[in-house]
């Protein structure tokens, strides 16, 4: 009665969810957990977005919370672009923007503008958001895996490799989930200079679908968009982090208006939110946002947690990614395997996720969008979980 495939995937629990509801569980029996499962950022909203959200509920304006047209509210959708033009130096018009909820759909109402023939391919640059291939063929299109090189940076010459006559994108995530690498500015030439080859090769555009969710989560290094480096690029970004407004489900798409048929991609992914039946972006959080674009995230403190957990893992022996970005550090596991590397973590109260399913085999992530406390008190814990790691 019900289609099979969509049911396993209901019932099936994502190692993160398991993990997450295991600590949920531990917690109500009083035990300690030390839960760094989950990219749920653990600060507050910024003031302005809890100021703006008082303002608009004691004004309740007219219309507060009636449907928006399909693309979002004129307003927000401008003062996106104008954000991303000041920032980026971009020329990106209102029209060219989508609000949605979140990035999820962004990607997803991608893959689905994209489609012209079951044989097309999105190409996901490893590690990759395990979501991607389900989204992917979801659509309709087949995902082809990049895989990186030992310490998780993109690997260009296999990406060379792998784009053919079928490939009609290149997901590019960075900040990346789950290894927290940022690219740099060498990095996104290589990307860069291999896109512009095949793009050539092939005679038409090769789309860059850039998945930037964590774009304003940087230590050190500035903040970056790829519509700045790639004319044929969809951008998809969520204030689900930036914000810490996950549950709100708000983001964009933007449209790269220097694409070659900037309108026609514009008008597939209108269709496509419309056919996926997202009707449109959160009315009340569409205002908030539009008053809160400048707003910033307490990047101090993710960088407090980052500093503390990377000097530590460090100091310990973990060989660690080198996280710039995002709130998430991987770690080696002892002859590759990240299933074994977690049981045992969790067996001393740490919960951390195995990233096989995100293409980086062998190695585990920790979110550490988690209170500086948890941090300290884990580290004892960590140095045992060396120790038996290596026993
Ligand atoms: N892309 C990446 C790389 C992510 O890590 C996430 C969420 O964790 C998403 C997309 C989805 O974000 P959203 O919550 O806005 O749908």
């Amino acid at each position: 009665m019900v289609n099979q495939e969509l049911y396993n995937i209901g019932k099936a629990r994502t190692v993160i969810r398991r993990l997450f509801d295991y600590g949920k569980e531990q917690r109500k029996l009083g035990n300690v957990v030390y839960d760094f499962s989950l990219g749920n950022p653990n600060l507050q909203p910024p003031k302005e977005v809890i100021d703006t959200l008082r303002e608009l509920s004691i004004e309740n304006p007219d219309g507060l919370h009636e449907y928006t047209l399909g693309p979002g509210l004129e307003s927000t959708r401008q003062a996106v672009a104008d954000n991303l033009n000041k920032r980026f130096g971009l020329e990106l018009e209102g029209k060219y923007v989508f609000m949605t909820c979140g990035a999820s759909p962004c990607l997803r109402a991608s893959f689905e503008a994209l489609k012209e023939s079951p044989d097309d391919e999105i190409i996901m640059l490893a590690p990759y958001f395990p979501e991607y291939p389900l989204f992917i063929k979801n659509a309709g299109l087949k995902s082809v895996a990049v895989p990186c090189k030992d310490d998780l940076t993109p690997d260009f010459d296999a990406l060379e490799k792998a784009i053919n006559p079928h490939t009609k994108a290149v997901i590019v995530n960075s900040p990346n989930n789950p290894s927290g690498i940022v690219y740099d500015e060498a990095t996104t030439k290589a990307l860069v200079d291999v896109m512009e080859r095949k793009q050539r090769e092939l005679g038409r555009p090769l789309i860059m679908i850039t998945d930037e969710p964590y774009r304003e989560l940087v230590y050190g290094v500035p903040d970056h968009c790829f519509a700045k480096d790639w004319d044929n690029s969809i951008i998809c970004y969520s204030f689900s982090k930036s914000l810490s407004l996950p549950g709100e489900r708000i983001g964009y798409i933007a449209v790269n208006p220097k694409m070659e048929g900037a309108d026609d991609m514009y008008w597939a992914l209108s269709g496509a939110i419309r056919m996926l039946g997202y009707v449109c972006a959160p009315a009340l959080f569409q205002r908030v946002i539009e008053k809160c674009l400048w707003a910033k995230p307490n990047i101090a403190q993710y960088q407090k947690n980052h500093d503390l957990l990377l000097d530590n893992l460090t100091r310990i022996g973990f060989e660690c990614t080198h996280p710039d970005g995002a709130f998430y550090i991987c770690i080696k596991a002892k002859d590759g395997d990240s299933e074994a590397l977690s049981e045992l973590a969790k067996s001393l109260g740490i919960l951390i996720i195995p990233c096989d399913e995100f293409g980086a085999k062998g190695f585990v992530r920790i979110a550490y969008c988690v209170k500086e406390q948890t941090i300290i008190d884990s580290i004892p814990a960590f140095e045992k979980l060396y120790e038996l790691m290596n026993k």
